[in-house]
């Protein structure tokens, strides 16, 4: 049996990764398990920002795992009261809760709005709506999957909890038409990733901001995906100039190598939660703790903010410079751009295949966006010869236009 059917054979088929056996990787490449080397082009969703391998956090990680790697919060730990001191100093909020995935930050989220609603705004015991945007992605659980427009993470997993209220992403005017006096959050992405690097209208978040203070209701983001230097800001709600109540941080949080998960919030939002109120085995680990801090060290010390937004702007202009009759559209902020291919060429999936014969790792995103991710740390010229790879196989796609897959 080779190690394909291995691993299809004992492991779940939730996913149809592309057929290629990774094994190693160090900054942004990755090896498979022939020694062939790849350009990652997605660093894990964007949980590898800093690079595989970091050798800073792989030391920050090897020391504290032999230090205390997991004592639970039923303690204190020497190293989450750190941690914690600069996520929100960088965020520029109060006070922060620690998690593993992105999905338990969204759950968290979820809790300390409605508990808001309730305690703070009023709403009556158990009719606290959240309004959601269409096209959303927040995770897996049964409540998140709950409220997604996508019926292939629905289909089969009902019933679902209530309390939500979906609006068009991008539209204020049927934002405000879904607020009720029980609305007690709006939470969205600032760009929705999952949902194919969906970018908002000018000034939909400012807009979304105003109305959420108009009508006494939280402003929720969403960046586990665009946070940390992703889009070439800190945090994608610097550039609309706002702040939001709360914060949902993960991916980068980890450096690459832990699920390290946050929500960070402002003192009036976090301190609805009360000793019992929430919990996690692992959330706030000294290890988790010691690896967020460092991971958020590196991002400054390194300037990856700065570089996204330089190699970013230069990825976009290459990228829309490609001109090529396959490509419907391009779009991105910083290192987090997508390419949105005419189906009636090809499957982006099938685009992400031959990517991955040339050496260049990405996957699509719904049936016709490929997400270009790189880690931040990525060498100029590693990136452009990326990007002369995708343009060599999308330019390559007019001759094997098949109308039928449209
Ligand atoms: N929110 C957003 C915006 C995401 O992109 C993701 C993951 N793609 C999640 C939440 C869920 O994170 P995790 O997979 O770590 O649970």
């Amino acid at each position: 049996m080779d190690a394909i059917e291995r691993e299809d054979r004992y492991c779940a088929q939730n996913y149809n990764p592309l057929p290629v056996m990774l094994a190693r990787g160090e900054g942004a490449f990755l090896w498979d398990v022939q020694g062939r080397r790849y350009v990652d082009m997605m660093s894990a969703y964007s949980a590898v920002s800093h690079g595989h391998a970091h050798p800073r956090i792989l030391a920050a990680l090897d020391a504290q795992a032999r230090r205390l790697a997991v004592p639970s919060r039923a303690f204190y730990n020497d190293r989450l009261g750190p941690f914690l001191e600069k996520l929100c100093a960088i965020a520029g909020l109060d006070m922060a809760l620690p998690m593993n995935t992105g999905t338990e930050a969204v759950e968290t989220a979820i809790k300390a709005a409605r508990r808001w609603g309730y305690r703070v705004k009023g709403i009556a015991r158990d009719r606290a709506e959240i309004i959601v945007a269409e096209g959303n992605f927040h995770g897996r659980t049964t409540t998140i999957i709950g409220f997604s427009s996508e019926e292939e993470y629905r289909d089969g997993f009902g019933p679902f909890a209530p309390g939500f209220r979906a609006v068009p992403f991008g539209d204020l005017a049927a934002l405000e038409a879904a607020i009720t006096p029980q609305t007690a959050a709006v939470m969205v992405e600032p760009i929705q990733g999952e949902g194919g690097i969906i970018i908002p209208p000018p000034g939909w978040l400012a807009g979304v901001r105003a109305l959420c203070d108009r009508h006494n209701v939280l402003l929720i983001l969403d960046e586990v995906q665009t946070g940390l230097g992703r889009t070439g800001a800190w945090f994608a709600f610097q550039h609309a100039n706002i702040r939001p109540d709360g914060l949902i941080l993960g991916k980068a949080l980890g450096g690459g190598v832990l699920p390290v998960s946050a929500l960070v919030g402002t003192r009036e939002l976090m301190e609805v939660f009360t000793p019992g109120s929430h919990g996690s085995t692992f959330g706030g680990n000294p290890l988790a703790a010691a690896v967020g801090l460092v991971a958020l060290r590196v991002i400054e010390d390194e300037s990856l903010v700065e570089r996204a937004r330089v190699l970013g702007a230069h990825m976009m202009t290459r990228l829309k410079a490609l001109d090529l009759p396959a490509i419907k559209d391009v779009r991105g902020v910083g290192l987090l751009a997508g390419i949105e291919i005419d189906p009636t060429f090809a499957h982006a999936r099938g685009v992400c295949e031959r990517l991955a014969e040339r050496g260049v790792l990405s996957k699509e995103t719904h049936e016709t966006v490929i997400r270009l991710a790189p880690p931040l740390v990525i060498a100029q010229d590693d990136l452009d010869w990326a990007i002369d790879r995708i343009a060599e196989v999308i330019g390559a796609l007019h001759m094997s236009r098949h109308p039928q897959a449209a």
